[in-house]
């Protein structure tokens, strides 16, 4: 199957020098290094079918950990640094918006923010793969070692627990969120019954890609559950391997990247 191509065009990296010359800070260098990582995972996230028209990528504003950067609503395979906005992390309100509309579920990232200090990027997504686990008795849990950030067992967040059986089942507010962030711990993913997932990280290539091999775990998962009775990794497998798991981000990423069209 021929997969859409996604454009980082010369426009693009044209408008960040405008965008980051009013920080003025000693950490612009790693503002910029973040924005463009942010912009390059909405890229690669639409390229390899962890979101579509919907989901998102955030990052924590390396400047002020009180603030997150967050496309304005449009679908990810679009995102330039134009379209990147700052959020408080405390309110959720975009600060430079001047009139652009922001993405409905915001509140997922300022609550994951508020919650884990550890956390500077949060991927949401709707991956097809992941969707059955969220609504079945039969948990994700890693099935091979490109997930073992998974640990074990993946939380659940069942939005009737908090909110009851006619909501629109979008995060759609700071209690919401926080329930969700709840759910999350102290994990990497959270699944979101009848809707989608959320990963997390340190950085925004880890987080693209915990959100990728999550939903490559839930495609081997489901086919290993209909040949029947799967080997999972033990939790001491699941942690070593983890461990070893940092060389293989740059990888990936590297990969990943190039995929794009330049
Ligand atoms: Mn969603």
């Amino acid at each position: 199957m021929n997969r859409p191509q996604f454009f980082l065009g010369a426009g693009a990296l044209g408008t960040l020098a405008a965008f980051a010359a009013g920080s003025g800070s000693a950490s612009a260098a790693g503002f910029e290094d973040v924005v463009g990582d942010l912009v390059t995972a909405n890229r690669i996230l639409a390229h390899e079918n962890v979101v579509d028209a919907f989901g998102h990528v955030s990052a924590r504003d390396p400047r002020d950990p009180a603030r997150y950067l967050l496309s304005r609503s449009i679908a990810p395979a679009l995102v330039t640094y134009a379209d990147i906005l700052t959020y408080t992390v405390a309110g959720d309100e975009a600060l430079d918006a001047q009139g652009r509309p922001s993405y409905l579920e915001r509140f997922i990232h300022g609550a994951i923010y508020r919650a884990r200090p550890d956390v500077n990027a949060v991927v949401h997504s709707h991956t097809e793969s992941v969707i059955p686990f969220g609504v079945s008795r039969v948990p994700l849990r890693p099935i091979y070692h490109m997930a073992a950030f998974l640990g074990g067992d993946v939380p659940v967040f069942e939005i009737r627990t908090v909110a009851g059986d006619a909501t629109d089942l979008v995060i759609g507010s700071q209690p919401l969120g926080d329930a969700l962030a709840r759910t999350l711990g102290s994990g990497s993913v959270a699944l979101m019954r009848g809707h989608g997932m959320v990963a997390v990280a340190g950085t925004v290539r880890e987080a693209v890609f915990r959100a990728y091999y999550t939903g490559r775990d839930a495609v081997l998962e489901s086919e290993a559950l209909r040949l029947g009775d799967p080997v999972f990794l033990s939790p001491g497998e699941a942690r070593a391997a983890a461990a070893r798991q940092t060389g293989f981000v740059e990888r990936s990423w590297d990969l990943w990247k190039r995929s794009l069209v330049p």
